[in-house]
């Protein structure tokens, strides 16, 4: 048994948590900070399965979290990705009217990117043509993002978590959490090698609950967000074949609905040369339910289509036909539809199925039965608990570690 006391225990070695050690390393070099995560290695979940696009701050209501932290986040990601000498693809991002409904939505994006500080503009059609040959915009306008970019996660990860070695911050791979004893600030922490069974208690002064997919459960062990519960959402990508005749030197996004928090699938050339076209938002049976079966956990399966069940019986924002048209964007032949959407010259054999898969744990409020749209931070007994970590967070990584620090109650708790 081996007895530690840290200052800092975060549980989640995704972006979200290496990027509050980082921020708070910075703030107080001398803080001790351990990292707990289940599994053995960084990188297996949202963090090092996402499509690797720092955003630019378009899309975010002006005066919500994700607008207050996307665009500073995505400049200091990028700065620190340049210092560090990782790789940075500058490509920009087209967002393309793929129906002549969404033309509007151009406008409510081009006044939502403006208030939030983004350089973003209105372009032609010869301008749009010059940028996406092989794209399509339904309107002859679009809209243009200089400052989206595109890095390699994973790479970015493991420089992060090196730097953070450095510093003295420890990582625990590999350890479950078997028992929290929320006011005496205790984590008794197990590993998971049957072979060679080690034990860590851990007392801490604060702990930060950055644990993705199930940020939820791990923040219901301290009485907080018992109305929330996270629902995972598949994100299925699809590779260009290298011998198709069309290629992408740009992102090639859809007007995604305003009301809902996905994107829509897009194109997206990426640093291994390869373009990807994705990702899906399909309901998966578990909260690790990446391919086939694995992972599928019932209950949740069963509580989930009560939700969406209710949420189609409502249907509040349009939500039915969302649902439809995202359930059915699994089946290649769907997919290739809203595809074409984008760039009408693609065909079935361009399509090349590929691993490349992610889940997107979206918070949904039970009481309320809706799903929330924004970052969601709680605060427990000595405890600050990340519950809606959903897209820009990677991008916004930084700025979000900041405002996260500036709002939780860890000073009070040393
Ligand atoms: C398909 C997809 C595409 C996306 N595209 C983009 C994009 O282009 N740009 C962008 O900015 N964002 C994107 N996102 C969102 C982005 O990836 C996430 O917002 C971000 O990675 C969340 O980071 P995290 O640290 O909260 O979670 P994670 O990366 O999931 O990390 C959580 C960690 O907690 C660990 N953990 C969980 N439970 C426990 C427990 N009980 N005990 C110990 N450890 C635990 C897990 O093993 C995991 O390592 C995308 C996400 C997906 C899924």
């Amino acid at each position: 048994m081996n007895k530690q006391v840290t200052d800092i225990a975060i549980i989640g070695c995704g972006m979200v948590g290496l990027a509050i050690a980082h921020q708070l390393k910075q703030k107080n070099p001398n803080i001790s900070i351990e990292i707990i995560d289940k599994e053995n290695q960084i990188g297996l979940h949202s963090s090092g399965r996402n499509s690797g696009i720092l955003h630019a701050g378009i899309y975010y209501p002006p005066n919500s979290l994700k607008a207050k932290v996307c665009i500073n986040g995505a400049k200091r990601l990028k700065q620190w990705c340049q210092k560090k000498g990782l790789d940075i693809l500058e490509c920009g991002k087209v967002i393309t009217p793929q129906d002549p409904k969404f033309d509007d939505q151009l406008d409510v994006l081009l006044n939502r990117g403006i208030k939030n500080g983004a350089e973003v503009y209105l372009i032609n059609e010869q301008e749009f043509y010059s940028k996406v040959p092989y794209g399509r915009t339904s309107t002859g306008r679009a809209l243009w993002s200089p400052n989206t970019c595109v890095v390699k996660p994973m790479e970015i990860l493991k420089a992060l978590a090196s730097d953070l070695q450095r510093d003295n911050v420890r990582f625990n791979l590999g350890y479950k959490i078997s028992n929290i004893e929320v006011k005496k600030k205790y984590l008794r922490l197990d590993n998971n090698d049957i072979s060679q069974k080690k034990t860590i208690e851990l007392h801490y002064g604060h702990l930060f609950n950055t644990a993705g997919l199930h940020a939820d459960r791990v923040a219901k062990s301290f009485d907080v967000g018992d109305n929330l519960t996270l629902l995972p959402f598949k994100g299925l990508y699809w590779k260009l074949d290298s011998n198709a005749p069309i290629n992408f030197q740009t992102n090639l996004y859809p007007v995604p609905d305003l009301d809902l928090p996905f994107l829509g699938i897009h194109i997206s050339p990426n640093l291994d040369g390869n373009t990807y076209l994705g990702p899906t938002a399909i309901p998966a049976w578990g909260r690790e339910n990446y391919y086939d079966f694995n992972g599928i956990e019932p209950l949740m399966a069963m509580n989930f289509l009560g939700h969406i069940s209710r949420q189609l019986w409502k249907d509040s924002n349009g939500f039915r036909r969302y649902a439809i048209e995202q359930g059915i964007q699994g089946i290649k032949p769907f997919f290739l539809q809203a595809a074409q959407k984008l760039a009408p010259s693609l065909k079935s054999e361009h399509l090349i199925e590929c691993k490349k898969v992610g889940i997107r744990p979206q918070l949904y409020d039970q009481a309320q039965g809706k799903l929330i749209q924004d970052f969601l931070v709680r605060e427990g007994v000595s405890s600050t608990h990340v519950l809606n970590a959903i897209s820009p967070a990677f991008t916004a990584s930084f700025a979000l570690a900041d405002l996260i620090l500036e709002n939780s109650n860890f000073g009070a708790s040393k």
